[in-house]
C-alpha cells in the first residue's frame, strides 16, 4: 500500500472512531494504563466510573485520593480532582480536604498493603470517627509494585517474596476491622461481581458517613505466579465457585483465605453521626450556653462606659433612684 493511501485509510478509521461512553470520567489521554494482563484494577476502575455515572454525581464535587502502589495509580486515571500521596497517607490526606470542605465527597481507592499495613491506623481512626468519605481498599493478598511482599492481608501458608516458605502471620479480617473500628456501610466484593459492585459504590457516594468497600482482586503477576495459581482468570474461577454472597452476614465470620470458600455482601450499613455532625452539633451548643454570658457583659461593659459619660445630673438621678430630668445638664 502507497503512503497515501494509508494517509486516507487512517482518516477514515479516525472519523470512525467514537468516543468511548467513560470519556467524561476517564483521563484517556493517560491511556493505556500501566497494569497487567489479568489484573482486576481496571475493573475497579470502571465500576467507578460506571457507579459515578449511575448516581448522577456532580464530578466538580468529587475528589480521589490514593496512596502508593498499583492501587495508587487509580486517581491518575479519573477526570476528577485527584491526589497520588505518599505511602499509606491517602486517609489522613483526605481528611484534611473533608475538614477543610464537608461538601466534596472524597474517595480513597488504595491497596491493601497501602491502606491496612503503612496506614492501617489512620484507617481504624478514620472509621472510628465516622468521617463522610468511602474508602475502597483493593486486596490482592501482596504488596503490588513494590515488589511482591507479604502483606498484612496475605493468607496464612500462601508465598511472597519475603515468606518464601509461606506467611506464618494471620491475616487481617477487613470488613471485621473496619465495622470494628465504627464503619458506617461494609462491603465485599470480588472484580467479578461487577453489577453488584457498581451498585454498592453508587450507594457508598450517595451515604454520609465511613463507607468501607474492600474488592477482593487478582494479582497474577505477583501473588498468583508465586504460588502457582495460574493466570487472571483461574482467579475469576476460583471467585465464581467459591464465594459466598450473604448481605447482612456478621463480619465475624469474613476471614478469608486465597483458595477456600469466603463471604462476599453488603455486611453493614447503619447510620450515625458524622464527625462534622457532632462538630457542628457542639459548636451549637456552645454558643448556646455562652449567648447569654457575651450579651450579659456586652450590655454591662456599655452601661459602664455610658455611666462615665453621663453628666452629673443624670448621675445624682441614678443614685436617687429619680428619673433624670429632660434636658437636664445640657448645654
Ligand atoms: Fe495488578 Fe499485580 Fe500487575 Fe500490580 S503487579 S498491576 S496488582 S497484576
Ligand atoms: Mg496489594
Amino acid at each position: 500500500m502507497k503512503g497515501a493511501d494509508i494517509d486516507v485509510l487512517s482518516n477514515e478509521v479516525e472519523s470512525e472512531q467514537q468516543d468511548h461512553p467513560m470519556d467524561s470520567i476517564l483521563r484517556m489521554d493517560r491511556m493505556p494504563h500501566i497494569w497487567c494482563p489479568g489484573c482486576g484494577l481496571g475493573t475497579v476502575v470502571s465500576c467507578f466510573a460506571a457507579a459515578a455515572d449511575e448516581c448522577g454525581m456532580d464530578y466538580d464535587r468529587m475528589c480521589v485520593v490514593s496512596g502508593i502502589g498499583c492501587t495508587g495509580r487509580v486517581a491518575g486515571y479519573l477526570q476528577l480532582d485527584g491526589y497520588h500521596t505518599t505511602h499509606g497517607r491517602a486517609i489522613p490526606f483526605a481528611t484534611g480536604l473533608h475538614l477543610a470542605n464537608p461538601d466534596l465527597k472524597i474517595t480513597v481507592v488504595s491497596g491493601d498493603g497501602d491502606l491496612v499495613a503503612i496506614g492501617g491506623n489512620h484507617l481504624i481512626h478514620a472509621a472510628r470517627r465516622n468521617l463522610d468519605m468511602v474508602v475502597i481498599c483493593v486486596n490482592n493478598f501482596i504488596y503490588g509494585m513494590t515488589g511482591g511482599q507479604v502483606a498484612p492481608t496475605t493468607p496464612e501458608g500462601m508465598k511472597a517474596t519475603t515468606s518464601p516458605f509461606g506467611c506464618l502471620e494471620r491475616p487481617f479480617n477487613l470488613p471485621y476491622l473496619a465495622a470494628s473500628s465504627g464503619a458506617t456501610l461494609v462491603a465485599r466484593w470480588t472484580t467479578l461481581d461487577v453489577r453488584r459492585m457498581v451498585k454498592t459504590f453508587a450507594k457508598a457516594f450517595q451515604k454520609k458517613g465511613f463507607s468501607f468497600l474492600e474488592i477482593i482482586s487478582p494479582c497474577p503477576t505477583l501473588f498468583m505466579r508465586r504460588n502457582k495459581m495460574g493466570d487472571g482468570v483461574n482467579m475469576m474461577r476460583h471467585f465464581k465457585e467459591d464465594r459466598v454472597i450473604e448481605h447482612g452476614a456478621d463480619p465475624r465470620d469474613a476471614d478469608i483465605d486465597a483458595t477456600g470458600k469466603f463471604l462476599v455482601g453488603e455486611f453493614l450499613d447503619i447510620e450515625r453521626p458524622t464527625y462534622i455532625d457532632s462538630y457542628r452539633d457542639m459548636v451549637e451548643r456552645i454558643s448556646i450556653k455562652t449567648a447569654p454570658k457575651a450579651e450579659k457583659k456586652s450590655a454591662e461593659s456599655v452601661q459602664s462606659k455610658a455611666k462615665k459619660k453621663a453628666p452629673s445630673g443624670e448621675k445624682d438621678a441614678e443614685k436617687s433612684g429619680e428619673p433624670a430630668l429632660a434636658g437636664a445638664g445640657q448645654s
